[in-house]
């Protein structure tokens, strides 16, 4: 484990950076039994800044395992009221939620991906109303990660158990500037306002479509949403608090018109969905729908994402981000979409965040639905950025930008 004090600065980030916990604030912490040791921290920071009460919601995705392989899809499917009811109470009470990030690559291997797709479905057709919530920023929300022995051995196989999961914590805590001497907080205050510049300079081109082309076999027209707006780095949330859903973060990003996607995008990295790796994959877009696709390891896997729901074939986010970037630098595949998402331009696919359309977060599902932003129960990103990424921005008058030459922002 890296020193205590360390390890506080980088609790302190999740709470008063990540989340901005306010005064008298109730506050979720979302935790696998695997990091144990920093939500604590996290609790703690949390009363420190003034919360009022602080609940942690413990997993262990071994125990969810286990239940993958022992209950039947009907048993998986239930979803108890008294869980929904307690979502319900976290709303009502205006929570706001930090939730840690320590999957298990490989874990769900060889489970019937049928059963983790039903017993998804019904846990996100149930919990749509917290979801809404969330990604409409209705609350504070920030993501964090910390390590566990078999992520860190899969990211760091050459490594022994101790050095890896070491390697590990230092690759997370570099790239969410934390170090030992520093103040993460000043530091953040700064990547924020960077951000914010990039975000303006996109909003001012207002750009109709994106073109993305690379020697990998990526040609694909992105057209953006009308009154699509740039986000990244930190966000307010309806109430007016000002919060960082990722931590780390280096992307900008918007939103992509439902119906206006086409062409090819070949992944550049792998996605890890429910536990499972799809490798080397790509996919076909026709106006806005996938209507092709093929991976090289686990398509069933990707398969079922995509037949998840209705806008599991579609986009809600395009984001962009330099090849040459901190973690894109550090050459370490996490294996984790928070940290891999924001080494590489993605895409996502399913659901569309309201921000990244003005006016999004106060309409309603159909008024998103006619503002062409994608609605579905998932939001996946994967990667697709490499070193010879172009990216040319197309005007509303027809003519051109460069926005990416070899890899890297050039406005
Ligand atoms: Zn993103
Ligand atoms: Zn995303």
């Amino acid at each position: 484990m890296p020193k205590l004090e360390v390890l506080e600065k980088y609790a302190k980030l999740a709470v008063e950076v990540g989340a901005n916990v306010q005064k008298g604030q109730f506050v979720v912490v979302g935790s696998s039994t695997e990091t144990k040791e920093l939500a604590r921290l996290i609790v703690k920071a949390a009363y420190k800044a003034g919360a009022k009460k602080v609940e942690v919601q413990w997993s262990d995705d071994y125990v969810a395992r286990a239940g993958y392989d022992s209950m039947s899809i009907d048993t998986l499917k239930e979803i108890p009221e008294w869980s929904i009811d307690k979502a319900k109470y976290f709303i009502e009470e205006n929570g706001c939620t930090i939730r840690i990030t320590s999957p298990i690559p490989g874990l769900n291997a060889g489970v019937d991906p049928k059963k983790m797709q039903a017993a998804g479905i019904a846990r996100m057709k149930s919990f749509k109303f917290y979801q809404d919530h969330m990604m409409g920023n209705h609350a504070q929300w920030s993501i964090v990660a910390a390590p566990n022995m078999v992520w860190a051995k899969k990211v760091f196989p050459d490594l022994s158990d101790d050095d890896a999961f070491e390697a590990l914590w230092d690759a997370i805590l570099e790239a969410s500037r934390v170090t030992e001497t520093n103040d993460p907080i000043e530091e953040w205050a700064n990547h924020n306002k960077s951000m914010l510049a990039h975000n303006k300079v996109l909003n001012d081109y207002n750009f109709d479509t994106l073109h993305f082309t690379n020697s990998l076999g990526t040609d694909l027209h992105v057209k953006l949403v009308e009154n699509h707006v740039w986000a990244g780095g930190g966000e307010n949330s309806t109430k007016g608090v000002y919060f960082n859903p990722n931590i780390p973060t280096e992307e900008n990003f918007t939103m992509p018109h439902k119906f206006g996607v086409n062409g090819k995008v070949v992944s550049t990295k792998p996605l890890n969905y429910q536990g499972n790796l799809v490798e080397d994959f790509w996919l076909e877009f026709k106006d806005g729908k996938v209507v092709d696709f093929d991976a090289a390891k686990n398509k069933e896997t990707l398969k079922s994402l995509l037949d998840t729901d209705e806008g599991s074939r579609h986009l809600g986010e395009v984001a962009l981000i330099s090849y040459d970037s901190p973690i894109s630098n550090s050459n370490i595949l996490f294996l984790n979409t928070l940290f891999d998402e924001n080494a590489s331009c993605h895409l996502a696919l399913g659901k569309a965040y309201p921000m990244n359309v003005k006016g999004g977060t106060k309409m309603t599902d159909e008024e998103l639905l006619k503002a062409n932003s994608n609605q579905s129960m998932v939001h996946v990103d994967f990667m697709f950025g490499n070193e010879d990424l172009q990216v040319e921005g197309i005007l509303h008058d027809g003519s051109k930008v460069s926005i990416f030459v070899d890899g890297d922002f050039v406005i």
